[in-house]
């Protein structure tokens, strides 16, 4: 399948818009470099298990000291419990009796964004004086929407056009885009935070990013279509009005890659 012209993105201006396409073939990454970003969330229970989350691996994470409450997995673990019991189901038979706690270790590392700031990924800028613009393309992302608590995933592609002093590292700009993943999400939120992220922290002339992907919410109860795909775009800085470069990124961020 060939996947539709992203010059019909062009019809994504302003600031996240969405449009339904049917899918395209997955593809290789292209050139990639760094990002940035900040996260505003507000604080949800106060309970402290950071213990919750070092144990799953997650690298350094901030607890309460650092201003946002840890996930507390017990808490999950009764919380699914409840939930199992709810529907009918009994907790305590062989196959669920370790569930609650693989849920909240689930959980724990789905959610980790929520006390991770991207500033700390951002945080390292390279002096370089170029003014050419920037693509990381493909980057897959992994979130759960915030209404149903169901998966959606797919692709972020982000472009910038440094400043003509500063562009981040190599890996940031995956590292952004999960810091904002792993938390309750809206697809159109999530292409917003990852834009001004960037802008915030690494000052381009001009940022676009373009969000496709694919929500359970919507396969596995609802509407129940098994294809549609939902895309939002964030246009910033040089890029917020239309004009011949946007729609040329806008196609080298999305074209086919040819599978
Ligand atoms: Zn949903």
């Amino acid at each position: 399948m060939n996947k539709p012209a992203l010059s019909s993105l062009s019809a994504l201006d302003g600031v996240a818009s969405s449009v339904a396409t049917s899918s395209w073939p997955a593809g290789l990454s292209a050139c990639c470099r760094g990002g940035a970003a900040n996260g505003d969330v507000t604080a949800k229970e106060a309970s402290t298990n950071v213990a919750g989350l070092a144990s799953v691996g997650l690298g350094p994470m901030r607890g309460v000291e650092g201003g946002r409450p840890a996930i507390d997995t017990q808490r999950i673990e009764r919380a699914v419990r409840e939930i199992l019991a709810a529907i009918g189901e009994d907790p305590q038979r062989d196959g669920l009796l370790e569930t609650p706690r693989r849920v909240a270790k689930a959980y724990a590392q789905m959610f980790c964004g929520l006390h991770d700031d991207a500033s700390r990924h951002l945080g390292r800028v390279f002096q370089e004086a170029t003014d050419d613009l920037v693509i990381c393309r493909d980057i897959e992302f992994y979130t759960v929407c915030e209404h149903h608590l169901l998966p959606f995933f797919g692709r972020a592609h982000v472009a910038y056009k440094p400043d003509g002093k500063q562009v981040v590292g190599l890996s940031k700009l995956a590292r952004t885009v999960d810091v904002f993943a792993r938390r309750p999400q809206v697809q159109e939120r999530l292409t917003a935070q990852i834009a001004d992220a960037l802008v915030e922290h690494v000052r381009p002339q001009g940022v676009i990013v373009i969000l496709e992907s694919q929500h359970l919410c919507m396969k596995m109860r609802g509407v129940e279509k098994q294809n549609a795909e939902m895309v939002t775009a964030a246009y910033r800085g040089c890029f917020e009005q239309a004009s011949l470069e946007r729609s040329d990124v806008i196609g080298m961020l999305t074209r086919s890659r040819g599978g």
